[in-house]
């Protein structure tokens, strides 16, 4: 019996794990959207050594759930003839990661030693950029939509704040806010980028493959689309800590002074009729 041996992902290269979770296009293409970036290593040995040795902690976590999601990914091809964007393997990690977190915390209860949840916000990888969002309920059930999107010093690049309307459902403005953020960001070139929200349940029905009928799940479908349209762009789930910055712009009331103190690296203004921030 003739076995072929020949990569079923990318079809150009004969499949092995080192192929597979690492030299594979399609991996390539993962590691370079992800915190860890991707540079050339000999062996599946060489690679992983490095990585037990000279990586932090955060980043050993988003390369061993990759590696399982890469895993993963390889089977649902060779079984069930399944594929996904590569974008999609970053998340289902990512998500996998915070849900197995909450999961351990949850158990351990709060005495315990916190686990490794970011406690401030992580800058990301060079020439990578995030966009942190949040959402502020009013009193009047409108939602103030706040995002500010940094690069890898910390800078701040662009930022907005939007009031809609709506009837005071955290959820859906989360979700709400998710979604004006993909638009806006589809408006700009900031490019790869990594969404971080503090609302674990838009991560994990981004993630989902189930389909629902809500006015919560169109509004995801549609973050969906967009996503899908986006390709350098992923998603992540971060604590309330590691997401002040969005919170605090989310509840600034369009009182610009409010925000200089949270913005210290740059000049912040607001133009009289748009809501966009501007950093000079
Ligand atoms: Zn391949």
């Amino acid at each position: 019996m003739i076995v072929d041996d020949t990569c079923s992902i990318c079809a150009k290269d004969t499949e092995t794990a080192f192929h597979v979770l690492y030299t594979c296009e399609f991996a390539q293409s993962v590691w370079l959207l992800s915190n860890v970036g991707w540079q050339i290593n000999s062996s599946l040995n060489e690679w992983l050594r490095g990585v037990i040795t000279s990586y932090p902690q955060s980043q050993q976590e988003e390369i061993f759930m990759l590696i399982w999601s890469l895993w993963l990914y390889r089977n649902e091809v060779v079984w069930e003839s399944r594929t996904h964007p590569y974008r999609f393997i970053l998340s289902r990690a990512r998500t996998a990661l915070t849900e197995w977190k909450t999961a351990k915390i949850s158990s351990v209860g709060l005495s315990s030693r916190p686990l490794s949840f970011p406690a401030c916000w992580e800058a990301p990888a060079p020439s990578h950029f995030k966009c942190n969002v949040d959402v502020a309920l009013l009193e009047n059930g409108y939602y103030r939509l706040g995002m500010i999107i940094r690069n890898s010093q910390g800078q701040n690049c662009a930022g907005k704040l939007m009031t809609v309307s709506g009837w005071g459902d955290p959820q859906v403005g989360e979700v709400l806010c998710f979604r004006e953020a993909l638009s806006w960001i589809k408006s700009l070139a900031f490019f790869p980028i990594c969404m971080e929200t503090d609302c674990q349940v838009v991560t994990q029905f981004l993630t989902s493959t189930h389909s629902f009928s809500s006015y919560f799940s169109m509004i995801i479908n549609d973050c969906k689309s967009l996503i899908q349209e986006l390709s350098l762009i992923s998603f992540a789930f971060v604590r309330k800590p590691a997401n002040q910055v969005a919170h605090t712009i989310a509840r600034a009331a369009n009182s610009i002074p409010a925000l200089i103190p949270i913005v210290k690296d740059k000049c912040i203004h607001q133009q009289s009729q748009s809501q966009d921030l501007h950093f000079i």
